[in-house]
């Protein structure tokens, strides 16, 4: 040893660094009687050191503590020399007690007897309270998990969540009735079994991109019952997030929504076969209008006249009307037929453009590049252009300028309608291309069904194209759909 180290050793004071230490020490002879007890032990305690030397440890311990005491203690003492975290209570000398664990050392004579324990003690009252706060509060977590269980099972809609990745982990019990499952039927192939056959590919695609961008997700299926029969159910799910803003669950319901579907279904039967019936008288009234309209000039009284051409204007819109419920109800049963022929954009554009201009305080202006073409039935492309040029006179009509433009992208062709009108709220958005949907029905004093869009997004996906809208609220709305070249 050097002379510095020597110089360094005189200066540490080993047994108060023993007696004052943070943790409790003593030594036990091989019967258990305690030989040696550090200060902190002792305050902890509250005994004197002539209280306890000679004293057996296991007086400090409850009846149960010496039990395990004797079973655990010394046989791991005498088999491998050491005791690792043993958790024991000792009694104080005031009667309480406290929590604390135990690590323990054997010295060995040099005929490997035991020849003393050296034992460290480590106060644990803060762990101890620490996991009585965990415990209460996984209690209260359990209660309330109970009780959006017995919420969730007393609704009469299938009730369901998922982890963040997707995995279905809560069924509620209707969701087992519905499906004659047991709680622990979550697996994505179980799940999807149920669905039907026409409706998975889409609704898979709609919850990957969920959980990919945690968007809500909402959409239709036909899920089979119990009877295997197939029903409506409307299927949504949100992403709970949490206060850190970390995602953390999804909550999702279906909803059986057979009878308002077959409510739509006789409804649709109804258009149908009404717009049916209504088309031919409505087709000969409005050809002996015209005739009227033809004539009027020439024979009849300035008021006969002036009514002919109201009547001229309304069976317009009469016969507008039916076609809308005759297109949607064809479109839906996918009975259109599409003729499709090589067509030039810019003169197809310049064709309707012609047609609506029927106000002259309107503008449409027009750009684009003239020689584009694409193959498409023409008159349904004209459709689709007098619609989104129809409606922005109609539904921004504040807005005089009307712009129609169109340009290739790769291998698409866009048309884009532009009005600097009202716009539409975003949450409408999603919507509008729906069937019978329109944003605004309180007093409206519009003509139309909410037909138009659904048509025009019909006919636009038949060719394989895409339709859309970007619509700020107080600037307007940019209406748009592509066409393969
Ligand atoms: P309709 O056949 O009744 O006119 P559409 O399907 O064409 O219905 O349109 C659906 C809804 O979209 C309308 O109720 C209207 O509120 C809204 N809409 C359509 N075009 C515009 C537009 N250019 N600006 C603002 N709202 C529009």
């Amino acid at each position: 040893m050097s002379v510095k180290t020597r110089f360094i050793n005189t200066l540490i004071d080993t047994d108060e660094l023993y007696q004052t230490a943070p943790c409790g020490y003593f030594s036990l002879s091989p019967d258990g009687t305690l030989i040696k007890i550090n200060q902190t032990l002792l305050a902890w305690l509250g005994y004197t050191e002539e209280e306890m030397i000679g004293e057996k440890f296991t007086m400090l311990l409850s009846r149960g503590g010496q039990v395990h005491f004797e079973l655990f203690f010394w046989p791991l003492v005498n088999v491998t020399k050491t005791v690792k975290e043993l958790s024991y209570e000792i009694v104080r000398k005031d009667g309480s007690s406290l929590p604390v664990l135990l690590n323990a050392t054997a010295k060995m004579t040099p005929g490997n007897k035991i020849a003393v324990v050296n034992a460290a003690v480590t106060d644990i009252t803060e762990r101890k309270s620490y996991e009585l706060e965990l415990l209460k509060a996984k209690k209260i977590a359990d209660s309330e998990r109970k009780r959006l269980e017995f919420m969730a099972d007393l609704t009469p809609e299938m009730i369901w969540t998922a982890t963040a990745s997707g995995s279905v982990n809560y069924v509620n019990a209707r969701f087992c009735t519905y499906f004659h499952c047991e709680r622990t039927d979550t697996r994505a192939a179980f799940i999807l079994s149920k669905v039907h056959p026409g409706d998975v590919r889409e609704l898979l695609g709609q919850w990957q991109h969920s959980l990919v961008t945690g968007n809500i997700l909402q959409k239709d299926v036909r899920l089979m019952n119990r009877s295997g029969y197939y029903e409506w159910h409307a299927v949504k799910a949100a992403l709970f997030v949490d206060e850190k803003g970390g995602g953390t669950n999804w909550f999702g319901s279906c909803s059986n929504i057979e009878e308002h579907m077959d409510q739509l279904r006789k409804k649709d039967e109804f258009i149908s076969i009404a717009s049916h019936e209504l088309k031919t008288p409505v087709t000969s009234l409005k050809a002996i209008l015209q005739v009227l309209d033809r004539i009027k000039d020439e024979n009849a009284s300035p008021a006969l006249a002036g009514l002919i051409t109201k009547a001229n204007r309304s069976i317009l819109k009469v016969h507008t009307l039916i076609d809308d419920l005759l297109n949607a109800s064809q479109m839906k049963d996918g009975e259109l037929e599409f003729n499709k022929t090589r067509i030039n954009l810019s003169e197809l554009i310049g064709d309707c453009v012609h047609h609506v201009r029927i106000d002259k305080r309107y503008e449409i202006v027009t750009s684009g590049d003239t020689s584009l073409t694409v193959l498409a039935d023409e008159g349904r492309i004209e459709q689709v252009l007098t619609n989104l040029i129809t409606n922005a006179i109609k539904y921004a009509p504040e807005s005089l300028v009307i712009a129609v433009h169109f340009e290739q992208h790769s291998e698409n062709v866009r048309v884009e309608v532009r009005d600097q009108g009202p716009g539409i709220p975003a949450d409408r958005i999603p919507h509008l291309f729906e069937r019978y949907y329109q944003v605004n029905t309180s007093g409206s004093t519009y003509s139309g069904l909410g037909l138009g869009l659904f048509i025009c997004s019909e006919i636009i996906k038949r060719h394989g194209g895409r339709i859309g809208v970007e619509s700020t609220e107080g600037t307007g709305s940019t209406f748009w759909f592509t066409l393969p070249v």
